[in-house]
């Protein structure tokens, strides 16, 4: 880090804070940290597993659970740990208070569940860090308009430490996770990828989007939003000043290159509505009952053909396939159609870079790439800073690494 920072934000995930031993360890690093003078706010997730234990007793007693006293026992888990953390701190000698939500307050919405960040009052815990005590922070929760506690969805304490970091103007935020940084694609499938120093947030947005799960995606949003500086790094590997990748505003980004990552999304459903009498209105009639049903459409594409007929192809997550398809089957009257086709055998494959914005071809270097191994494209999307396309879900590694090194991405 060529700045040296007076203020961070540490977020511990679940991994990082799994046991007694690893807490210990959070505790250590904390004390590293201050020791060099920063004043620290720690943020944390609940013990590895303990959420979804939480979860499976609430739908154990009712699938439908009352939203409400779901939130009240999944929180439970992050004020465990942050009492633990405080625990573990004091005992280093390092002066330590816990903080649920509603203490801070953490204000939300009133989606139980699934609740959306209002604001976030920072005056005490600024006051707290002022006294030279460390707060730490119980993340994924906050409280509701009607004072009862509320969580954000899942994964949701890498936002909590994002609005955290943004109330009290951290410089920093630190996301400790069991991986040490983002890579330019999955390291599980393609050996050579390379760890990214820099990467800016509408890249990582896209990135966390399209399956790269390192980061809540909401967290990355708030982030760009609010201009907080983001390091990913493993709690696991000793600390160096390469440790991380920083996910950064695009102006910190000196080099941009022109292919940052490539993302792959195995949650596609692909939905072909076949042979629909072409007409003005056809495309309404198609996706305004899938709105009003709640569904998420993603690639779409439409091919004409010469009999005045016309087939739409989309794609949806796999959750939402089922609901697709019955809000398409209720407007069969409306819509016209011979058939529809689903295949859930789909992935997509992501390449993405802020540097696409001014160079053109890039769109030519994944097809071409492609084709030569025999893949066959079966919709594409764009946006300024991606391409996305989806194929037979078989060649989703060979077709990831080809991508990988057609972009000149991989290691030496
Ligand atoms: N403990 C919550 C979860 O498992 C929040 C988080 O870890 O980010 O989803
Ligand atoms: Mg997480």
């Amino acid at each position: 880090m060529s700045t040296s920072p007076t203020r961070i934000v540490m977020k511990f995930g679940g991994t990082s804070v799994a046991d007694l031993d690893r807490i210990r360890a959070v505790a250590a690093r904390v004390k590293e940290e201050r020791d060099k003078g920063h004043q620290v706010a720690v943020v944390v997730s609940a013990m590895a597993g303990v959420t979804n234990r939480m979860v499976g007793y609430c739908h154990a007693l009712d699938p439908m659970a009352d939203a409400r006293e779901y939130d009240a026992v999944v929180a439970s888990g992050e004020q465990v740990t942050s009492g633990l953390t405080a625990i573990a701190l004091q005992a280093l000698g390092v002066p330590a208070r816990s903080w649920q939500g509603w203490q801070i307050p953490f204000r939300t919405d009133d989606a139980h569940g699934k609740a959306r960040i209002e604001d976030v009052e920072g005056a005490a815990l600024l006051a707290c860090m002022e006294q030279g005590v460390v707060p730490v922070v119980a993340g994924f929760q906050g409280v509701a308009p009607d004072q009862r506690i509320s969580t954000l969805g899942r994964g949701g304490s890498d936002t909590s430490a994002v609005a955290v970091a943004a109330a009290i103007k951290a410089d920093r935020c630190d996301i400790y996770t069991d991986v040490d940084g983002i890579y330019t694609t999955d390291p599980r499938i393609v050996k050579k990828a390379r760890k990214l120093e820099r990467i800016a947030f509408e890249e990582m947005l896209e990135l966390a989007s399209v399956g790269a799960k390192v980061l809540q995606t909401r967290s990355v949003g708030l982030a760009m939003k609010e201009k907080v500086r983001v390091r990913v790094l493993s709690s696991f590997a000793p600390m160096t000043e390469q440790s991380g990748s920083l996910v950064v505003d695009e102006d910190e980004i000196m080099e941009k290159e022109l292919v940052t990552g490539i993302a792959y999304s195995l949650d596609e459903a692909k939905i072909s509505v076949r042979r629909i009498p072409d007409r003005p209105g056809i495309a309404a009639a198609i996706f305004s009952p899938l709105t009003a049903a709640r569904v998420n459409v993603d690639m779409i594409v439409q091919s004409v053909g010469s009999d005045g007929m016309t087939n739409m192809t989309f794609t949806v997550g796999k959750a939402d396939q089922a609901r697709a398809l019955a809000a398409l089957e209720a407007e069969s009257d409306v819509i016209q159609y011979g058939e529809i086709q689903t295949d859930s055998d789909v992935v997509k494959i992501s390449v993405v870079g802020i540097g696409m914005r001014s160079h053109s071809g890039m769109a030519s270097t994944m097809f071409e790439t492609l084709a030569e191994r025999g893949i066959n494209v079966q919709v594409i999307s764009t946006s300024e800073i991606k391409i996305s396309v989806l194929i037979a879900a078989e060649y989703m590694e060979l077709a990831v690494r080809a991508l990988h090194t057609a972009y000149g991405l991989d290691a030496d």
